[in-house]
């Protein structure tokens, strides 16, 4: 999976994205994480990203021009039939998705990461200031994402979430696969979204799904806070209850 993130300010990504999982990651080549400075695609000398808004009102707005050159040059670089890396039969099956975040966008949910992990590339537009210029939203981004319903200084925390998100979900990245099904929302299902590039809007509702049981880890007992004994008898199918029995649910 390549990951392409627009932003105008890249230097935010390189501590998160250097430790742990996600770096063990892109040292594997399971991910390739691509930062672009929106500025390098302006096309006059002070190397303007955002103006006032039309109408009038407060802050300004990012404009769509480089914008615009940004995701064209990302494109024409990763479909680029002469590209030694990329076969002809490649090109037409690789699946890339572009994703403009705002406050105002779809909720994103563990059914989006899943359904995101499927494309091989996500081309991430970080808004700023008041935002984005609308007609990136009608012409650029295939789909418009917010991460909760509050607003944040600018869509890098979302970009960041989106690549995390997604990343523990690729075949490889995590060590143990089991864990991610018995994570919480685990089996939020596919079976109604839209095939990669087809170009559809997410069906999905969700619906009933249970969220991981409580965990619990050495000591037994600190300051009189005990483990529940379940858990320490090994009892596994008393410990299976257990954890079902415990397991919070969410509408
Ligand atoms: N004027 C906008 C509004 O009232 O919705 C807020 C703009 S915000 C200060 C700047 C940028 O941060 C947005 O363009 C978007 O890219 C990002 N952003 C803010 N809140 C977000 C959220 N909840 N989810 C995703 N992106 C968000």
């Amino acid at each position: 999976m390549r990951f392409d993130i627009i932003t105008i300010f890249p230097d935010i990504f390189s501590s998160y994205f250097k430790e742990s999982i996600i770096k063990r990651a892109e040292e594997e080549k399971l991910i390739d994480i691509k930062v672009h400075n929106l500025r390098d695609y302006t096309e006059d000398k002070h190397k303007t990203v955002d103006d006032t808004p039309y109408g009038g009102g407060a802050g300004m707005v990012l404009k769509i021009e480089p914008i615009y050159n940004c995701v064209n040059a990302i494109k024409s670089q990763i479909l680029n039939p002469k590209s030694q890396t990329n076969s002809k039969s490649k090109i037409q099956n690789y699946k890339t998705r572009t994703i403009l975040f705002s406050a105002k966008g779809k909720k994103y949910s563990q059914s989006d990461a899943e359904r995101l992990s499927k494309y091989n590339n996500l081309i991430l537009i970080c808004g700023r200031y008041e935002g984005v210029d609308e007609r990136v939203a009608e012409h650029i981004a295939d789909e418009e994402i917010s991460i909760g319903d509050y607003v944040l200084t600018g869509g890098e925390i979302p970009a960041m979430v989106l690549v995390d998100s997604i990343t523990r979900l690729l075949p490889g990245v995590l060590g143990n696969a089991e864990s991610l099904k018995e994570e919480s929302f685990a089996g939020i299902q596919n079976s109604r979204l839209p095939k990669p590039g087809t170009g559809g809007q997410a069906k999905f509702k969700i619906q009933n799904f249970v969220l991981e049981y409580p965990q619990f880890t050495k000591p037994e007992d600190f300051q009189g806070w005990e483990v529940p004994k379940v858990l320490l008898s090994g009892n596994h199918k008393e410990i299976k209850e257990w954890r079902k029995g415990n397991a919070k649910s969410k509408m």
